[in-house]
């Protein structure tokens, strides 16, 4: 190990350091270890979730001796906005960089019809779904509980949204089920009521269906909506798209959404990539609205967002009214994406941050955040 190396792995903070790591019943432990009464924990949570402060020094209703104590034993790190591009539709993505200098995009989309931030939760991806950017980059790391919220912090603070009522969608780079306990852990953090108060019905979590992940998820405290990546009716197409597929295939992924506990009214969203001449043909559409029979379901069609390197093309819209009316003479309710900031490549699945070679001290660094093996 070189001395930059050591360097750096030591000016990282460990995730049990960030005060953004911890849920407040756990600041509240390590403040009480201190000898700290608990109550500040909740003056520290509005602090840095209601009133988006980004200094411990500006918390200024705490004991000077307290704010220096927190100085020195913890951090409060946040994202930097590295880049911001603002797309005609009023969709905003933000480059974010990270305290180990990898770095994620988040997007902000307006009017649909609340405010909507798409948040990612690793960097890169490793599902490696045959038509998205995100795939080509492969998993460079999870993101902790911290590095979630904090990407709703940042773009809460530089939109000036934090009174506001807005939704989360986990669709941004990453697939939040291959990063299980931070991504819960950001929710019990965004939920909690001293901070963002964030209800979560008002978070959709999309996942390709990592199933022994989903069954958990199905007992969770904190349900998100759910939003499953279906793409394809038969496993053979779906095979080639969602390389996953070849483990949990889609009769054990629609028997564990049947079983999943949905609350009154509630439905699973299948999300449905249009990719032209692959899967938008009328008897995938057939096929399709069979499958989901008993499935209380919505489905969501996302015309391909095409990009250079990925092999597919959109479907005329012809193909996809056709496709979306078959499903709705059957009766299911549908909706087709509008594609947002797509001048600004902040569409579904064309998130990506280039030139993402991890150095050796990166490397490194990234230990000091959870490992995700593949499943
Ligand atoms: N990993 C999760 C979260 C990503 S969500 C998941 O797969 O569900 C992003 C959604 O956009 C997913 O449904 C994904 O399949 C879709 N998507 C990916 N690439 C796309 C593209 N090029 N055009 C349109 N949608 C795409």
């Amino acid at each position: 190990m070189t001395t930059r190396e050591i360097q750096l792995t030591k000016r990282l903070p460990t995730p049990d350091q960030d005060l953004c790591n911890l849920e407040r019943t756990e600041l509240e432990a390590a403040l009480a270890a201190r000898g700290i009464a608990r109550f500040r924990a909740r003056q520290i949570f509005r602090w840095v979730y209601r009133r988006g402060v980004t200094d411990l020094g500006a918390m200024s209703d705490l004991p000077r001796d307290l704010r220096a104590m927190l100085a020195s034993d913890f951090t409060l790190t946040t994202p930097a906005i590295a880049a911001r591009a603002r797309s005609t539709d009023g969709t905003e993505k933000f480059l974010l960089r990270l305290g180990d200098q990898t770095a994620i995009e988040s997007v902000f989309i307006p009017d649909t019809p609340a405010m909507t931030f798409c948040i990612s939760t690793q960097v890169g991806c490793a599902m490696a779904c045959a038509f998205c950017l995100t795939g080509k980059m492969g998993l460079i790391r999870n993101l902790t509980a911290a590095e979630i919220v904090g990407q709703v912090r940042v773009l809460a603070n530089a939109l000036n949204l934090r009174e506001k009522t807005f939704n989360i969608v986990l669709m941004g780079m990453g697939e939040p089920l291959h990063n299980y306990d931070q991504t819960m852990k950001a929710l019990r953090i965004l939920a909690d009521e001293q901070g963002f108060a964030l209800p979560p019905r008002r978070v959709t979590l999309s996942t390709v269906g990592l199933l022994p992940a989903l069954e958990r998820l199905a007992k969770e405290p904190i349900m998100p909506n759910l939003a499953i990546s279906l793409h394809a009716p038969t496993d053979e197409t779906r095979g080639d798209l969602v390389p996953l597929n070849k483990k949990y295939g889609i009769a054990e992924i629609i028997d564990a959404c049947k079983r999943f506990p949905l609350k009154k009214r509630g439905r699973i969203t299948f999300e449905y990539v249009l990719l032209a001449g692959v899967n938008d043909r009328a008897d995938d559409a057939r096929r399709l609205a069979t499958l989901l029979r008993g499935v209380k379901s919505k489905v969501n069609l996302i015309p391909l967002n095409p990009a250079a390197g990925i092999p597919f093309e959109r479907p005329s819209d012809a193909v996809i009214d056709r496709f979306a009316k078959i499903l709705a003479d059957r009766g299911l309710t549908v909706s087709v994406r509008k594609s947002r900031g797509r001048d600004i490549r902040a569409a579904c699945g064309q998130l990506i941050v280039e030139g993402q070679q991890r150095s050796p001290g990166q490397r490194l660094a990234s230990l000091a955040f959870e490992g995700a093996p593949l499943p």
